[in-house]
């Protein structure tokens, strides 16, 4: 069937039925704006969840993928190439880490992750430390160690049994922490800023506190910075913010601007456990997606765009406050940086999914974070008019729901 044929309707019978995509084929991408197959138009406060740091079809990132596939675009870890290795070292430059691992998404840099903290302890001769601890409502991926260890219990079902040595406990909350991190602990697992979990920041003595713990017990601080990275909280990681450095973080989404990477950061000393060998995958790092995400760190971590970002985040915060204000639906907008969740109250509550839907039928796309947040991760791109035409497209939502 050709391409251009084809509709919403063509979905259903193909997929394995796990997602229920909107009620269009979206077909191209400017900046923060979206078309779709019947040439309507969208403003994009989603970003492929929090995905297009740059907005769709950043010239620069259109040029530096161009110029890379006309060169090279795979070659396997057997080889290595300057697109990686520039990669890696722009990371390791602007964080506190020394040595990087490349994936392709998220789960598969915290599954690395994981796999190099219980790596690490048995290295040192400590086969007893294997516990993971990690947070409700906490989300790491889909991958089997991933979703264990993610907080949502839903999302575990049916899957088990799980892998053992996996704790859950409350986040934000210093007094049931009480002696769980212990000589059995390989290594803790934490969002700075829970995204899925309805765009909650941990406090901040929550995380300095967990550094401690780690420290004291020999465990190693692993921060899942899967989706409040790359610039999207105002700075270029959210660790900078609450100055509590990790052992281990991991970092994708925004990374690659739309093309798929993920990469896990360590220390020399943690990253020694990984050797020839340990890990591996067929397409981490390869030279497409390390060119594209060299060129996105080059552009976020700017002083005057983070900046941007931050001012920009004002400007979208005061705007849904009004708008939530006028509808009664929501009375605290919540986040950091372009990564707003509106949290909604009263009869609203539980509805998220119906605002995303009227957003979609008015023009704009926004996001979940649960069933009570509405989530906002637009482009970091994203223009003060960009911002106020969305912002009024989910007005009208809004006025035609309630
Ligand atoms: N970690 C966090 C904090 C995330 O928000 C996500 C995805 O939403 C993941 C991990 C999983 O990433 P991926 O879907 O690329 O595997």
């Amino acid at each position: 069937m050709p391409e251009h044929s084809l509709t919403r309707a063509d979905y259903d019978p193909v997929f394995v039925p796990n997602y229920a995509p909107a009620p269009a084929l979206l077909d191209r991408g400017e900046g923060s704006r979206v078309w779709d197959t019947d040439g309507r138009e969208y403003i994009d406060f989603a970003a492929g969840i929090a995905v297009n740091a740059l907005g769709h079809a950043h010239p620069a990132l259109v040029e530096v993928l161009e110029a890379q596939a006309a060169k090279l675009w795979h070659v396997s870890n057997a080889y290595t190439h300057a697109p990686g290795i520039a990669l890696a070292k722009s990371l390791t430059e602007r964080t506190f880490a020394d040595k990087v691992l490349f994936c392709n998404s998220g789960a598969e840099a915290n599954e690395a992750a994981l796999k190099l903290a219980r790596r690490f302890a048995y290295d040192r001769g400590e086969s007893d430390r294997f516990e993971i601890i990690s947070f409700n409502k906490s989300f790491h991926g889909r991958t089997f160690l991933t979703v264990s260890a993610g907080g949502t219990e839903a999302y575990r079902t049916g899957f088990g049994p799980v892998p053992e040595g996996l704790t859950h406990l409350p986040f934000n909350d210093l007094d049931a922490l009480g002696d769980a991190v212990s000589d059995r602990t390989a290594a803790v697992l934490v969002e700075p800023v829970q995204g899925e979990g309805g765009l909650m920041p941990a406090d901040p003595v929550f995380l300095q506190r967990l550094r401690e713990l780690c420290t004291a017990n020999g465990a190693l601080l692993i921060f899942d910075e899967v989706q409040s990275g790359v610039g999207r909280t105002g700075w270029l990681y959210a660790y900078e913010a609450y100055d509590v450095v990790p052992d281990i973080l991991t970092t994708a989404k925004g990374l690659g601007g739309g093309f798929p990477i993920g990469a896990m950061l360590a220390t020399d000393e943690v990253a020694a456990s990984f050797v020839v060998g340990t890990h591996g995958s067929t397409f981490g790092g390869n030279p497409l997606a390390a060119a594209v995400a060299g060129k996105v760190l080059e552009v976020v971590d700017d002083p005057a765009f983070l900046a941007e970002v931050r001012r920009k985040e004002g400007v979208l915060r005061d705007r849904l406050a009004e708008v939530g204000a006028r509808h009664g639906m929501w009375s605290e907008v919540r986040g950091m940086g372009l990564w707003l969740g509106c949290v909604l109250e009263g009869e609203w509550a539980g509805r998220a999914g119906d605002v995303t839907k009227a957003g979609f039928e008015a023009g704009v796309m926004v996001l979940r974070a649960g069933a009570d947040v509405v989530r906002l991760a637009p482009a970091l791109t994203i223009t003060d008019e960009e911002i106020e035409e969305g912002v009024a497209r989910l007005d009208d939502a809004l006025a035609r729901l309630s």
